[in-house]
């Protein structure tokens, strides 16, 4: 496969563009945004359903075509009062000047899928919902469970703001040029408080990222910043109640908080 610099694999299965759009539920009135519309078959589709779309697109030569076909200026796919193209990178635009209550729709590229969606999680005041398509391996990592291989600090992260369901699974065979991997549709719900309650959530991150440090190791290896909180208990090294020759990935959310309230109230 040639190597697409800007992740530019196009949609090019109606069938299943109808569908992601089906599945992102847009309200009325509800403001639409859509990133990286590329050729614009998730856009015309948005159209018909949105009353304001603004799509974000990053290639020059996209941009001009998708202006001509949806913008201002007859013949065109769309209404134009409600179609409003921004020439810029997804992965640092700022969502908070769009509003509030936002429903995000994207076929993402590959190369960045992670780093714009950590971008929109630091938004998540702003949006209601995002229905987005990235690589299948990213999205087994988004909703990965304790003691699941793919289990890490990204699904750490991820399910503490937001609550991240699979949709819809795409083989390659629905793009163009096909990629080499499969794809999954997610919906990610920001949550209206994170779903564990952490005192200091740097700390708690920066924990959970030591604990994934080495996946293979245990925890008393991974965690030896706090060494000096480690007790011997019944024949087994313990920080809290958590004992430690259990490896990171088998810890769940409310495990993890436990660890880093207690790091917190030993000023940790
Ligand atoms: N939505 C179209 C579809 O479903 O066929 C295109 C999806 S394609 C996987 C990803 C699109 O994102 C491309 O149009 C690409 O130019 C654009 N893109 C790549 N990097 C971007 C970035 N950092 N910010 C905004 N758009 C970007």
């Amino acid at each position: 496969m040639k190597k697409r610099p800007l992740g530019q694999n196009f949609l090019v299965n109606a069938d299943i563009a109808q569908r992601i759009v089906q599945l992102a539920r847009i309200q009325p009135d509800e403001p639409v945004v859509e990133i990286g519309p590329g050729k614009g078959i998730l856009t015309r589709l948005l159209m018909q359903q949105a009353s304001s779309l603004t799509a974000i697109e990053l290639d020059p030569r996209l941009c001009r075509d998708l202006q001509n076909r949806f913008g201002d200026g007859d013949g065109g796919d769309g209404d134009a009062s409600s179609f409003k193209l921004i020439e810029g990178d997804a992965a640092k635009f700022d969502y908070g000047s769009l509003g509030a209550g936002l429903n995000v729709v994207a076929n993402l590229p590959y190369y960045a899928a992670t780093h714009i969606m950590k971008k929109l999680i630091h938004y998540r005041k702003h949006i209601r919902c995002m229905t987005l398509m990235l690589q299948k391996e990213v999205a087994e990592r988004l909703t990965a469970q304790p003691g699941q291989r793919a289990y890490g600090s990204l699904s750490v992260y991820v399910q503490y703001h937001c609550e991240v369901r699979r949709l819809l699974e795409v083989s390659a065979a629905a793009f163009s040029p096909q990629p080499k991997i499969n794809s999954s549709l997610i919906a990610v719900t920001p949550l209206p408080q994170p779903k564990v309650q952490v005192e200091d959530p740097k700390l708690f991150f920066k924990m959970v990222h030591s604990a994934f440090f080495h996946k293979r190791k245990m925890l008393k290896n991974n965690l030896q910043d706090w060494k000096h909180l480690f007790r011997e208990e019944n024949g087994s090294t313990r920080l809290a109640r958590i004992d430690l020759n259990r490896r990171g990935e088998t810890l769940s959310l409310h495990e993890f908080a436990d660890l880093a309230n207690y790091l917190h109230a030993q000023n940790g």
